[in-house]
């Protein structure tokens, strides 16, 4: 079978992993997204939240680290990955970027190579990545100061580790935006290291969040991606072994590229998703809503508005699946095509859940109507993993 709007034909695997993508986002996610954006942010992860059994889900399904496709090539396993990351976007992008974000500490134990940190922090768990802080956010993911007006003066940070004889102990805390911040067993944490000298260093360590003096903040309350759990995580005098620090300040302004590039990448998987599913529900409902005598998909300018929405959302993955393609099969994966993809998706998914609203027009401006949750859901995927404008001043720097 070809998928056209790729120009691939995916073999009998690809597109059983695909249908079953399909059916899980269709059957569990979308459901449980609509039911999580109407609870208070405390209930969604209560105990018992079906949450923790989407999560389940996820990892049974072997869709967590694509533990599925172990036994294939790269470049199999990143067509996997492309077409699954997509159908659980489609579904619900909240809930699709917390099962995401739960696999980053197994990413990092991987990409350390440290066969007892892959054991630890592996993709049994629910993980998040700490990154940003209450005073440090876009230069926290702006490493090298290129999108700096005064050059890069980050200061120290709210989150600090320093080294103890063979410990690493991590004062301060993490900002309310950390997705699975609440919830999460275990961290990559990226903050500022400490080591004595003069200098403001960064590193990235793993820490298990069962850790004595670790604590958490309140869920945060938000406008969108209600389905996806976000809030602080509070360190005192934490004390973790020193071999959890993967990247020490020397490697850190690669490492964090790398793991940028990496969710930049799936960001514009996911968002293609979602502003795929926009224009499904547009269009089904401009064929069956009738006005003017005729199925207001008769009128032209409805005709013309969902030709918009499908171009945009056709260019949206044909770039995300050449991106993705490329940066998840070569060592020598680049930010800024992450970035071209991550905006350009998360761009699109808002332009079309918003023309979507147009079409469904008073329906869709009820609460809880699926095309004015998607606008929510599109609009802060703008700022997540880097506001839109930042990274494109990041993505510039580097032509
Ligand atoms: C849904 C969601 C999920 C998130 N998940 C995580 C997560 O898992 N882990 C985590 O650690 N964080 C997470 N974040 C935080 C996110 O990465 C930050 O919100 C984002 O980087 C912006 O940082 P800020 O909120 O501190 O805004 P600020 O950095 O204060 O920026 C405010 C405004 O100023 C602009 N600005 C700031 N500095 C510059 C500059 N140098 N040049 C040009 N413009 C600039 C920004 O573009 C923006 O418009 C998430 C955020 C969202 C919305």
């Amino acid at each position: 079978m070809v998928d056209f709007a790729l120009a691939i034909e995916l073999d009998e695997t690809e597109r059983a992993v695909q249908e079953t993508a399909r059916r899980f986002a269709t059957d569990v996610l979308r459901p449980l997204g609509a039911d999580l954006d109407k609870l208070p942010a405390e209930d969604v992860i209560a105990d018992g939240s079906p949450l923790y059994d989407a999560h389940k889900q996820f990892r049974d399904l072997g869709f967590a680290g694509m533990r599925l496709g172990e036994d294939m090539s790269r470049a199999q396993k990143a067509r996997l990955v492309c077409l699954v990351g997509y159908e659980l976007g489609r579904g619900d992008t909240g809930l699709a970027l917390g099962l995401g974000g739960s696999t980053f500490p197994a990413m990092v134990a991987n990409a350390s190579c440290n066969p007892e940190l892959m054991a630890q922090f592996n993709y049994d768990q629910i993980g998040c990545w700490a990154i940003t802080e209450p005073d440090h956010g876009s230069d926290e993911l702006d490493v090298t100061g290129a999108a700096s007006a005064t050059g890069l003066n980050r200061g120290r940070g709210n989150c600090i580790a320093r080294p103890d004889g063979n410990s690493i102990v991590i004062n301060g805390q993490k900002s309310a935006w950390v997705s699975n911040g609440t919830i999460a067993e275990t961290a990559a944490l990226f903050c500022t290291y400490d080591d004595g000298s003069d200098e403001v260093k960064h590193g990235c360590f793993l820490v298990d969040l069962k850790d004595e003096g670790v604590s958490r903040g309140k869920p945060t309350d938000k406008i969108g991606q209600r389905s996806l759990n976000q809030g602080e995580i509070f360190f005192d005098e934490v004390r973790i072994p020193a071999e959890n620090m993967v990247a020490p300040p020397d490697r850190y302004s690669d490492f964090t590229t790398m793991i940028l590039t990496r969710a930049n990448s799936s960001m514009g998987i996911s968002f293609s998703g979602l502003a795929q599913a926009a224009f499904d529900e547009a269009l089904a409902y401009a064929k069956e809503r009738k006005q003017g005598g005729v199925p207001i998909i008769q009128h032209q300018n409805v005709k013309g508005r969902l030709f918009e929405m499908f171009r945009k959302v056709l260019a949206a993955r044909a770039l995300n699946w050449q991106v993705c393609m490329q940066n998840f099969t070569t060592a020598d994966a680049r930010l800024e095509y992450a970035i071209a993809t991550k905006v350009t998706s998360t761009q699109t998914a808002f332009e079309v859940a918003s023309e979507a609203m147009t079409i469904f027009g008073g329906a869709s401006i009820i609460r809880d109507h699926p095309v004015e949750r998607m606008l929510r859901d599109a609009r802060i995927s703008m700022i997540e993993d880097g506001n839109n404008d930042l990274l494109g001043l990041m993505a510039a720097d580097r032509f």
